[in-house]
């Protein structure tokens, strides 16, 4: 037998295409407590429970933005808390017909005798919070594994280990009714132009389909968070057109037509870049390509957001709408129409990339 037969596979299958629905894609708002840390204190605000709340509810209850998501990835924390009249998060989302989704790793730590490459936590008890976390209302989950390039790396070690633990990861997941997104990500630090990229991209997430298919996860029932394939941050930047190339033509290469769609992480890019390049790859390959192409952006969904908002309540009203203007901007990028013609806000431009990035 080749695929696990979950008693759940029609849903995850049916909740991965809908999380893929064109239109749609999926906002990653799961920093955990120290990365949102960061995040507020770049803005003068204190990390307590109430203003990462209040951060959360501003995003959520931005009127008119969820019908452009399919999904929110959200921290443990954040899928037990309320707005504040009351509402579960999780039912805001059920409303606005947006599945919750929740990060189950447990960060990276470093593997022994390599030159700082990782591998991800977090396999212990998975099985019983994915069980847990479904029972609160999550159907969909999120692992991050993180690959570096530099000249001796990845390393063949590091592209095995992460594979083989988002693979474990995402069998465990099916098991307990959850969608796995596949998220091996390679960070863009570094001077490698973007061929190198692309090599890496197609080694790694070849390694990772192999490792899918030996512990018998249903495809159909997955999604891939990858990232697009750039040059480095110390490397000149190519026009959008050609990151879409290497990028679609990396994927057309390793990932199987059974996957319903490919999520992309922002990786550092500014909102406007993340956008554009997005849209590049809709509007260049609309009909060659079989599965959908979107976003699963963190930072490139709410830097204009947080840095409008600043922790002052009579900000919100602004903050919202600059972030229901990336959420519409990035929709059109996944159908190719998106125009350009997005009212850019603070920082809209600005790279987010930080290097070595733990999120
Ligand atoms: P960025 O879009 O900020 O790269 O993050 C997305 C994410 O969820 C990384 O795991």
């Amino acid at each position: 037998m080749s695929c696990f037969k979950s008693k759940y596979a029609d849903e995850l299958a049916a909740n991965a295409k809908y999380i893929g629905t064109p239109g749609k894609g999926i906002l990653a708002a799961d920093e955990s407590t120290g990365t949102i840390g960061k995040r507020l204190a770049s803005i003068n605000v204190e990390n307590v429970e109430s203003n990462r709340r209040a951060l959360r509810e501003l995003l959520f209850c931005t009127p008119g933005a969820l019908q452009y998501l399919s999904g929110v990835i959200l921290f443990e924390e954040t899928l037990y808390q309320k707005t504040a009249s009351g509402k579960p998060f999780v039912e805001v989302m059920k409303e606005g017909g947006v599945l919750p989704g929740i990060k189950v790793d447990a960060g990276t730590i470093v593997l022994p005798g390599t030159t700082g490459e990782t591998t991800t936590q977090g396999l212990d008890n998975l099985g019983q919070r994915c069980a847990k976390y479904y029972e609160a209302g999550a159907r969909f989950a999120k692992w991050r594994a993180v690959l570096k390039i530099s000249s001796n790396e990845p390393s063949e070690l590091a592209i095995h280990e992460n594979a083989y633990g988002l693979a474990r990861y995402a069998a465990i997941c099916q098991e307990n009714g959850l969608v796995p997104i596949v998220e091996p990500e390679i960070l863009v630090d570094g001077p490698h132009d973007i061929n190198k990229c692309a090599e890496v991209t197609e080694r790694v997430l070849a390694a990772c389909y192999k490792a899918l298919n030996d512990h018998h996860v249903m495809l159909e029932g997955t999604l891939l968070k990858p990232n697009m394939v750039t040059p480095g941050s110390d490397a000149p930047k190519v026009p959008s057109e050609v990151i879409a190339e290497y990028t679609v033509r990396a994927l057309l290469r390793t990932v199987p037509p059974a996957v319903p769609a490919i999520v992309f992480l922002s990786g550092g890019q500014s909102e406007e870049e993340a956008t554009v390049n997005l849209n590049a790859m809709n509007k260049l390959f609309k009909d060659k390509k079989p599965w959908s192409l979107s976003f699963s952006f963190g930072r490139a969904l709410q830097q204009s957001t947080l840095k409008t908002w600043a922790g002052k309540d009579e900000n919100i009203v602004k903050a919202q709408s600059a972030f229901l203007t990336r959420c519409k901007a990035n929709s059109e990028a996944t159908l190719g129409t998106y125009k350009g013609d997005a009212q850019l806000g603070e920082g809209a431009s600005e790279s987010l990339h930080v290097k070595d990035y733990k999120y």
